[in-house]
């Protein structure tokens, strides 16, 4: 028997949403619980000795504060058990909010920086991957990032080291501080990584200075297939057109955006949505920002007056900007609209 329903609150709607998670930094999934438990694990002395006081580090005003915290914590990362036990922890809170596909970054120059091998680092993580699809029937890809504040001689030999990982890496992407160290400093690095066969994507940071000509710089001469933040490129009206037109993908984190720059960018992703340009939703360093994924289709509709219609449209947008297969990513934008109908949500065709 079939009977329409009013559809359920946008809260229930979202979680249970099918949906892929595109900008996500495993190392930004570390809780103060796990952080303590590592650091036990390890013998690694912490200055922080309860959860609230570290909760209390995470009051940040920018980038460049997060990122004063964010680096010293990884410390208590050091053995492939640790990787894998961070990323097993944010798989099972990923599936929690409807996560079926998901591709993470990791930082290897955070871990080999400190004298941490890089198989140690892809290693952990490649067997949490394994064990999500197995487990949890989540499909979970890694994306090598770059760090940017790092030398480009320092990003190649990392991409070189990274050639026998082939199989278990999808893309690179360029990620932390932007201020002084635009794209064109890594074309080379990224140049190399396409005849190497990775897809790409590269940070374009909310409100830096230059953000457009970055953005400009990422889609003419780069040419990424696709852009985490990116948001700045509502500046120029022609630029917006051509992404749309390439159907590029940006990955929006609307929580994030509010710590780092005081405001969630409701009127650019939203703006962008309407224009049809594939935007997403997604939680870039949840255990940071107190918000995973679902947390920030919810914070974004709250703010923006977004339909369940609308969330949905997100949804569809996540797998249509990600590196699946073109066959499994009309599967799952069924899935999306099976799901819609199935709450009595109506979706254009
Ligand atoms: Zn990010």
């Amino acid at each position: 028997m079939s009977h329409t329903t009013a559809p359920p609150s946008l809260r229930e709607f979202a979680f249970g949403l099918p949906k892929a998670e595109l900008h996500l930094h495993l190392e930004g999934t570390l809780e103060p619980e796990l952080k303590f438990a590592l650091a036990a694990r390890n013998g690694v002395e912490l200055a922080e000795k309860t959860v609230s006081e570290v909760t209390a580090t995470y009051d940040f005003t920018d980038l460049t504060s997060f990122l004063a915290v964010y680096y010293p914590a990884m410390r208590v990362l050091q053995t492939a058990e640790d990787f894998h036990d961070l990323a097993w922890a944010y798989l099972q809170r990923a599936k929690e909010h409807g996560v079926v596909h998901v591709e993470m970054f990791f930082d290897p120059q955070a871990h080999t920086s400190r004298g941490v091998p890089f198989d140690t680092v892809v290693s952990g993580y490649r067997r949490a991957a394994v064990r999500a699809q197995r487990e949890l029937g989540v499909s979970a890809e890694l994306i090598l990032c770059f760090l940017r504040d790092f030398s480009a001689e320092y990003a190649m030999a990392t991409l070189m080291e990274a050639l026998p990982y082939k199989a278990w890496i999808v893309g690179v992407g360029l990620d932390s501080d932007e201020r002084d160290n635009p794209p064109a400093k890594f074309a080379e690095v990224f140049a190399r990584a396409k005849a190497e066969g990775f897809l790409t994507t590269m940070h374009c940071d909310i409100d830096q200075a230059g953000s457009l000509e970055n953005i400009r710089t990422v889609i003419e001469e780069i040419g990424v297939d696709r852009i985490d933040h990116g948001t700045n490129i509502v500046e120029d009206p022609e630029l917006v057109e051509l992404a749309r037109q390439r159907g590029l993908g940006f990955t929006c984190c609307p929580v994030s955006n509010s710590f780092v720059t005081e405001q969630m960018k409701t009127d650019e992703i939203v703006g962008l949505l309407r224009r049809g340009v594939k935007v997403t939703v997604n939680s870039d360093d949840p255990a940071y920002f107190g918000a995973y994924v679902a947390d920030n289709y919810i914070a974004l509709a709250e703010k923006a007056g977004l339909s369940h219609a609308d969330l949905a449209q997100l949804a569809i947008n996540s797998f249509d900007a990600s590196w699946m297969t073109p066959a499994r990513r009309t599967a799952h934008v069924d899935a999306v609209r099976r799901y819609a109908a199935e709450h009595g949500v109506t979706l254009p065709s």
